[in-house]
């Protein structure tokens, strides 16, 4: 199983998608198993939006992604960093398919409700960055068998 790191932005915060954001992931069967709501700080922000370094977005998404409060966390499953990837769409709301995240329910390039792992390597890389060890849960979810046809 893969673990991935999702963060519900300020604009998902403050427009009350918490829940229909959780609910997606949840039904698609993946296991939340971290989860912390934090206003983040310049220096986190810019860890982890440190490729995005010297962009001509970069200091607007700072800005926005320290400005109000953010939901993190860390959902595990089978491929999980791509279904995912799937679930958002995107990074262009309005450019994002009818069915996705992004593209039910945001119309923004910077302004796209959640963030998203983009490979099983950030994952790791981002959830060293967000949680401690000890704030990562691991328990077993009984929906899986199910949910995965093991033979
Ligand atoms: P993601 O992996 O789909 O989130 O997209 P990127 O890694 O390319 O960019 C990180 C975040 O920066 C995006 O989710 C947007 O919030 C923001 N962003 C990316 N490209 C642009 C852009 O061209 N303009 C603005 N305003 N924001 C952008
Ligand atoms: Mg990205």
């Amino acid at each position: 199983m893969e673990r991935t790191f999702v963060m519900v932005k300020p604009d998902g915060v403050q427009r009350g998608l918490v829940g229909e954001i959780i609910a997606r992931l949840e039904r698609k069967g993946l296991k939340l198993v971290g989860l912390k709501m934090l206003q983040v700080s310049e220096e986190l922000a810019r860890r982890h939006y440190a490729v995005h370094e010297g962009k001509p977005f970069f200091p607007g998404l700072i800005r926005f992604i320290t400005s109000a409060p953010v939901v993190a966390m860390v959902w595990e499953g089978r491929e999980a960093v791509a279904v995912v990837r799937n679930l958002l769409g995107p990074t262009d709301g309005a450019k994002a398919a009818p069915g996705t995240i992004r593209g039910d329910l945001a119309n923004d390039i910077g302004f796209n409700l959640v963030h998203g792992s983009d490979s099983p390597e950030s994952a790791r890389q981002e959830i060293a960055l967000w949680f401690r060890q000890d704030e990562l849960l691991d328990w077993e979810n009984h929906r899986e068998a199910w949910l995965y046809d093991r033979g």
